[in-house]
Formats: C-alpha cells, sequence, structure tokens
C-alpha cells in the first residue's frame, strides 16, 4: 500500500465543540491524509459510507461496509427506515450506525449525488463531506476516513470530486478532529486528491 502523505492545516479559530465531549483533542493541526486501500479496513473512529437513499445497501463501497461490517449494520439502518428516514436518507445528509465487526468504532451513512452534466450538484456532494464531519463531531470520533464518495457507480469525474472534497473537509473540519484520511482504491483517484491536497494548501 502506498504511503500516507500528510498535510497538515493550520488551525484557524472555529466553534468550540459541546462542553461535555470528554477529552477532545488538542493539538493544534488537523492532518488531511491520502491513502491507497479498503474504507472497510481503516482502524478510525468513524468510516463514512457512500451508502444511496435506500440505507438498505448496494455496490462499491456501501457493499463492501456491509459485506465486511456483517449483518448489525443493516440492522440499524433498516431501523433508521422504519423510523427518522422513512422516505430515505435525503441526498447530502449522514447519518451514524454502529460499525458491526469493522475495525472502525462507527459506520456514517451518507448520500452522494450521482454526477449530471446539465445540473451543478457540487454543493450537494460538499454538503456530504460537512454533515458527515458533524455527524462525526458528535460521536466524539477525532479520526475519520471518507471513501472519494459519488466517484463510482455515481459518475462523478475523479478531479473533480477530489477538489470538492478537499475543499469541503477544510472548511467544515474542527479543532476536536486529529486526521481526516481520503480513502482510495485505485492510483488515479490518489493523485487526483494529492494534487488537490496540494492545491488548496497544507503543509506535507
Ligand atoms: P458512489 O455510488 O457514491 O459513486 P461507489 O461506492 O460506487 O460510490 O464508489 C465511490 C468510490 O469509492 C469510487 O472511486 C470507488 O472506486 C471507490 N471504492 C469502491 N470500493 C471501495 C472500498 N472498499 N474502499 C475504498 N474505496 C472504494
Amino acid at each position: 500500500m502506498a504511503q500516507a502523505a500528510a498535510h497538515v492545516l493550520s488551525r484557524t479559530p472555529r466553534k468550540a465543540g459541546p462542553a461535555t465531549r470528554p477529552a477532545p483533542y488538542d493539538g493544534a493541526m488537523t492532518a488531511l491524509t491520502v491513502v491507497r486501500g479498503d474504507i472497510t479496513e481503516q482502524d478510525v473512529d468513524a468510516v463514512v459510507n457512500a451508502a444511496n437513499s435506500s440505507l438498505l445497501g448496494g455496490g462499491g463501497v456501501d457493499g463492501a461496509v456491509h459485506r465486511r461490517g456483517g449483518p448489525e449494520i443493516l440492522a440499524e439502518c433498516r431501523a433508521l427506515r422504519a423510523g427518522r428516514y422513512g422516505g430515505g436518507l435525503p441526498t447530502g445528509e449522514a447519518v451514524a450506525t454502529t460499525a458491526g465487526r469493522l475495525p472502525a468504532g462507527h459506520v456514517i451513512h451518507t448520500v452522494g449525488p450521482v454526477w449530471s452534466r446539465s445540473e451543478d450538484r457540487s454543493a450537494q456532494l460538499a454538503s456530504c463531506y460537512r454533515q458527515s464531519l458533524r455527524v462525526a463531531a458528535e460521536l466524539g470520533a477525532r479520526t475519520v476516513a471518507f471513501p472519494a464518495i459519488s466517484t463510482g457507480v455515481y459518475g462523478w469525474p475523479m478531479d473533480d470530486g477530489a477538489r470538492i472534497a478537499v475543499r469541503a473537509v477544510r472548511g467544515a473540519v474542527g479543532p476536536d478532529i486529529e486526521e481526516v484520511r481520503f480513502v482510495v482504491f485505485d492510483e488515479g483517484a490518489h493523485r487526483a486528491f494529492e494534487t488537490a491536497l496540494a492545491e488548496q494548501g497544507g503543509t506535507p
């Protein structure tokens, strides 16, 4: 597996997290990293699932999360469908469940937009990253791993998807998060994220 390249963002004044959170991360930096690998193997506090709005599983990342994570995740997703998300999880929103048998602490499900030639849906894609980070902060997560949302079956061009991802994370990440790790499958995606990180600042 390729070595992780860490891009460290300088800390900017941000809203403090809830006072009740135990021992928030008190470092001065959030590291944005990109690695080639499998999102289901990440030993982080929260992994993000590129789900679909049914929350009942699919292909790609979603399929891998449910396959590797086991039935507990699906059971919680079904409960969400029976309750708060009867109509499905809207695009751009995020919700957490158990991580089942995955090494991660939680799974945060988010629904990316399908790429469109005629309509700019980048705000929805950015919202996936922002809302997932909001949920991660609520969970008290310090380390979060994201796949390249919408760049698979949903067809988003990788370079643009990577730029949107980095910009959204940089704009939304709070000081209580120690590392945001982008986990990508192939060399092209790795290069796209490296480029986006380099373009948008940060010290390797
Ligand atoms: P979407 O439906 O949001 O496009 P996909 O799951 O089809 O989501 O793909 C999102 C991205 O994640 C794609 O770039 C795909 O190559 C990649 N991917 C697929 N499986 C995994 C995995 N297990 N770990 C990390 N990335 C993955």
